[in-house]
């Protein structure tokens, strides 16, 4: 129960590896407030979470993390319904498996606005909730960003996704030195191959599936929960003394 009087705002909380991070802080007893575009993704999270009993609660705001206008409504919500943010979670992410010729300025500029750009929006529109929180009681508040095994480990035909999770990792340092006057500690994890929607083409593809098992040290695909647990350590109290980490939640892939 690490979070007991904690309000979070997981992004991308409507699926995968933010599903199970809003769950896990939930089942801790955080208030926890979803993000993402699509309402009804968002819902079926909520549903879990009051199916699964959790002590916390769960609620929804569909935005679009690249959208100022929509992270600024956002900020006000959370500031109205709840006066306060304690756990931001930067989880929002979207990939694309191109080759290099063929990487449209589109694709590239996409990547980089949900990826990266959008930790810059959401984190310095929430900011402030967390700062004011902060000046009012010493608690527990932190920022965690998922980044990426492909932001330490560059992929051919995911350059645009490498380079944006390399520059989450370095960003999360920016910024980790900016809010520790705060007492706001921001730290990122990256992630390996995880059996999420965003994978779940890649691993429909047995060879592909056989390459990962052969190249991972634990010799198989994460689950969204294993990364799940690593955030909501990074969030809680327990991790009190790291600030500007980056967690590398791998399955051993980058030791091998
Ligand atoms: P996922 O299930 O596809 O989750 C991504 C979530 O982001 C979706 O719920 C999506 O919801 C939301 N999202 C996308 N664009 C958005 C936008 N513009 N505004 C708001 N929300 C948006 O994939 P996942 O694997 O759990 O990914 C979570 C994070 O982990 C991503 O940052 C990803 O890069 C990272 N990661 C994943 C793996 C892996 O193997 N799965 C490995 C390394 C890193 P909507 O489409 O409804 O908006």
């Amino acid at each position: 129960m690490r979070f007991v009087n904690t309000v979070a705002v997981v992004t991308g909380g409507g699926s995968g590896i933010g599903r199970a991070t809003a769950i896990r802080l939930a089942q801790e007893g955080a208030t926890v407030v979803l993000v993402g575009r699509t309402a009804a993704k968002l819902e079926e999270t909520v549903q879990d979470i009051t199916r699964l009993g959790a002590p916390g609660t769960a609620d929804r705001f569909a935005a679009d993390v690249t959208d100022r206008e929509q992270v600024r409504a956002l900020a006000a919500y959370v500031q109205n319904q709840y006066g306060d943010l304690h756990v931001l979670v930067n989880n929002a992410g979207i990939s694309t498996h191109t080759k290099w010729l063929e990487l449209t300025e589109q694709e590239w500029d996409d990547v980089q606005r949900v990826n990266i750009k959008s930790v810059f929006l959401v984190s310095q529109t929430l900011a402030p909730l967390m700062i004011e929180g902060a000046k009012r009681e010493r608690s527990n508040r932190a920022i965690v960003n998922v980044a990426s095994l492909s932001g330490h480990q560059a992929g051919a035909h995911i350059p645009h996704y490498s380079a944006a999770k390399a520059g989450v990792i370095n960003l999360t340092k920016s910024l980790a030195l900016e809010l520790a006057p705060y007492g706001i500690r921001v730290n990122s994890v990256s992630p390996g191959f995880v059996e999420t929607p965003l994978t779940e083409r890649g691993l429909q593809n047995e060879r592909f599936v056989k390459a990962i098992e052969r190249n991972t040290a634990l010799g198989r695909v994460g689950a969204p929960e294993e990364i799940a647990n690593v955030i909501a350590f990074l969030a809680s109290s327990e991790a009190s003394y790291m600030t500007g980490s980056d967690v590398l939640v791998d399955g051993g892939w980058l030791i091998k």
